[in-house]
């Protein structure tokens, strides 16, 4: 979903919860993308780990880290209503116990110096910027806790302008895999992986699941201009993403908290 930003409308607000608060995700991401990244970063699944899930939305990704690790997950999002429907998912999959929910913005975070093992965040931290995020998040982690961080990414040196422009506007801070990873390694961290996601994340998981939610949306919003303006907002995005896929996506970046002090 896009960016929330402070000075967002009530009324937009409340839309945009009630377009994504039914679906499984609210951002590009799979399953078995999650499991790649558990993998890549090399984390052992019985260790009892600290994980943070920030941006979790109504928790795709938090659900599966609960499934596959031995984990005590904090589960944060700035939208109750999200982390309701996340609540209720977790004690339907018997989960429930490995998560906390925290209604909390990612920019004021409510943790200690080195509580958590592993950060987590996927299709979330654009909400402050890669490189705010990286940059506060890091306090939180042990030395040598890790990151998982998936962010929109330009994926080939050139692009056609359309779409250079297109989320140049939308999000400032898209860039070169290249430039992330550096992002992270002059802040302080040890990038250990990278992957890109597959188009099946974007399309069959969350972009197909959101076109078929407009029409029942619209007609529960009155068809009202608000509504209307959303959706096209929305399809606008996924028209662009089907016509310019092969020059950016989501990278998923892996990396380790340094155990050394910055020099
Ligand atoms: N990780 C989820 C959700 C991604 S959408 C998934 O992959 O499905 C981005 C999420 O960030 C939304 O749930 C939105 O409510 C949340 N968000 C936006 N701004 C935030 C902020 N300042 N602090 C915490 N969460 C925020």
């Amino acid at each position: 979903m896009g960016a929330l930003q402070k000075e967002t409308p009530v009324d937009a607000f409340q839309l945009l919860i009630d377009l994504h608060k039914g679906a499984w995700r609210q951002g590009p991401g799979g399953d078995a993308e999650t499991e790649k990244a558990v993998d890549l970063a090399c984390m052992d699944r019985n260790a009892p780990l600290k994980v943070a899930d920030i941006g979790c939305g109504t928790g795709a990704s938090t659900l599966t880290l609960a499934r596959l690790l031995n984990a005590n997950i904090t589960a944060v999002d700035l939208l109750p209503d999200f982390l309701d429907v996340l609540a209720a998912r977790a004690r339907r999959e018997g989960v429930a116990e490995s998560i906390t929910p925290l209604c909390a913005s990612m920019d004021q975070l409510p943790f200690a110096e080195e509580e958590f093992d592993v950060i987590w965040s996927e299709g979330a931290i654009y909400n402050i910027g890669f490189k705010q995020g990286i940059a506060d998040w890091q306090r939180y982690l042990k030395p040598g806790g890790l990151l998982v961080v998936s962010e929109m990414s330009w994926i080939t040196q050139a692009r056609p302008s359309e779409i250079q422009r297109y989320w140049e506007n939308e999000y400032p801070e898209i860039d070169l895999v290249s430039s992330k990873i550096r992002a992270l390694e002059e802040c302080g961290y040890s990038p250990i992986g990278y992957f890109v996601l597959p188009e099946h994340c974007w399309l069959k998981n969350y972009y197909d699941p959101l076109r078929a939610s407009f029409q029942g949306f619209l007609s529960r919003n009155g068809n009202s201009q608000d509504a209307r303006a959303i959706v096209e907002a929305e399809r606008k995005e996924i028209e662009l993403y089907e016509k310019y896929k092969a020059y950016y996506g989501y990278g998923v970046y892996i990396a380790r908290k340094s155990g050394t002090e910055k020099s």
